[in-house]
């Protein structure tokens, strides 16, 4: 078991003597970490260190900040195996994909931000005036545990990239990979200060840090229920906020489609880290003369993503990352039962061999009604509804009927027509006819999905205010 119990504060790891939260193995349910529930003391410490270093960094020379991207990006890298390993026990994805996305996303992004910043114009002329770019001041880092280091990278480069100092709370579900970067940055030539992690629960220092004002900016991602909390707190100093919240995407499938295409694209998406993800396309939207054969389609797919142990090569369904999430999704499929839609695949009880760690049976719902609370609310999970529509129009207001607006997807035999109905999916980003992900595309939410972008020079732009000098 791996002892972290330390914060990282100006510049030094400080040791932590207090209660601890343990980390869970997600394929096996053991303790394989320890970490502090830390204290509000120890998140004020970090705050007013991140308030002296601003002072400094905020003056930086970009040649100083590219200078310690290089050198976390050199140190991404080198530490790949590590970091995928480490995502892979904690949240349960598979190891080939988390070599890939939890380890290799990171260096990715920190990389273009490396391209885009000797370019990146901190200030601009319009008409007598100089626009400049200021950093907005100490940025507050709140992340969830799905995709945990990929979402710290997303918020502490761009803010330092910015010249902004940084108090990261991590998810206390999987912290590790936090740490790891810690102490990458530790060895880069960052000034103290500048970067601080305090780990512990979202009630105790999450709290202090939403609520302090020398924190000029809360970035978050997470649920839904805390992006309202860290709205409604931030209102009272007028901080800034990025909020990067849930998802309900859906996957609109238009008659004239490639159906195994479309259907294989879509059950690829949404069984992604086992379902926790917030962009995951989990309901598939299909003409209704053509709703038996998706289903069909679906649940054969499903069928073969028997879940296995993360840690091999071969599993390409792992577990969920936690025992309340595994319960979560499992009163979820027994509600989808209730609600009385038809169960294709999958169900409620323990797939077959696996009596440890947090696995659930990849589960396909047909003939889900639009408006229940299966198709309405976020599962976080391997469950996909597959819902009947009867023409274009009903199959955009089913898109568009729910409270979020994160992802969605359109397939069609026709490029202009698929297009032209993606343009009507109220959403942050729509896949079309399985566009490929690209990590300099603006990333964010619609509605209840969020406030802000990440990615790119849109994820720059979060950590920068805007002072005009007329001349
Ligand atoms: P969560 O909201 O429970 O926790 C997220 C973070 O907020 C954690 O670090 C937690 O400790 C902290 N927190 C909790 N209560 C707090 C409080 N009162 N004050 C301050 N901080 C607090 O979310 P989760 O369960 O970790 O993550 C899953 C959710 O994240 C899903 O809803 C998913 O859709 C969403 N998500 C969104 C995106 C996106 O980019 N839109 C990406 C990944 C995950």
């Amino acid at each position: 078991m791996k002892d972290l119990s330390k914060n990282y504060i100006n510049g030094q790891w400080v040791n932590w003597a207090g209660d601890t939260i343990d980390v869970h193995e997600a394929g096996t349910g053991e303790v394989i970490a320890k970490v502090p529930a830390s204290g509000r003391e120890e998140m004020e410490q970090a705050i007013a260190a991140a308030d002296d270093a601003f002072a400094t960094w905020s003056e930086s020379t970009l040649e100083q900040r590219i200078k310690v991207l290089e050198q976390l990006h050199a140190g991404l890298k080198e530490r790949a195996g590590e970091i995928a390993e480490t995502v892979c026990r904690e949240v349960g994805m598979p190891i080939k994909l988390a070599t890939g996305i939890q380890a290799g996303l990171p260096a990715t992004i920190t990389k273009t931000y490396l391209n885009m910043l000797p370019d990146f114009p901190f200030s601009e002329q319009s008409g007598n005036s100089e626009v400049q770019y200021a950093p907005v001041g100490v940025v507050g880092c709140i992340t969830p545990w799905n995709y945990p280091l990929h979402q710290v990278i997303l918020k502490v480069v761009p803010a330092i990239a910015a010249g902004c100092t940084v108090v990261l709370k991590p998810s206390e579900i999987a912290p590790q990979s936090a740490y790891i970067l810690a102490e990458i940055l530790d060895g880069t030539d960052l000034p103290k200060g500048v970067f601080n992690l305090v780990c512990g629960e979202g009630q105790t220092v999450g709290d202090t840090l939403i609520k302090h004002p020398d924190v000029r900016m809360v970035s978050f991602t997470g649920s839904t229920r805390t992006g309202n909390l860290i709205a409604h707190a931030a209102a009272d100093d007028f901080k800034r906020i990025a909020l990067e919240m849930g998802g309900k995407s859906a996957s609109v499938i238009l008659p004239d489609a490639d159906l195994a295409a479309a259907v294989k694209g879509t059950v690829n998406n949404c069984l992604l880290n086992s379902g926790q993800t917030c962009t995951a396309l989990t309901r598939m939207l299909v003409p209704a003369e053509q709703h038996d054969e998706a289903c069909e389609l679906a649940a054969a797919a499903f069928a073969k993503m028997t879940p296995g142990n993360p840690l091999e090569e071969t599993t390409r369904l792992g577990p969920l990352a936690s025992a309340q999430q595994r319960d979560k999704v499992i009163d979820y499929i027994k509600l989808g039962i209730e609600e009385g839609h038809t169960l294709v695949a999958g169900g409620p009880e323990a797939p077959e061999g696996c009596d440890k760690g947090y696995f659930v049976k990849a589960t396909v719902f047909g003939n889900v009604k639009p408006d229940s609370r299966l198709a309405q609310e976020e599962i976080f999970g391997p469950v996909l509804c597959v819902i009947p529509y009867n023409d274009e129009a009903e199959a955009i207001r089913i898109a568009n009927g729910t409270q979020y607006g994160l992802s969605g997807a359109v397939w069609s035999a026709d490029a202009d027509k698929a297009k032209k109905v993606a343009s009507k999916l109220r959403t942050g980003q729509v896949f079309v006819n399985g566009g490929a992900f690209n990590p300099m595309a603006p990333f964010g939410g619609f509605g209840h999905s969020g406030i802000g972008r990440e990615f790119g020079k849109w994820g720059l732009e979060e950590f920068l205010e805007v002072r005009s000098l007329q001349l």
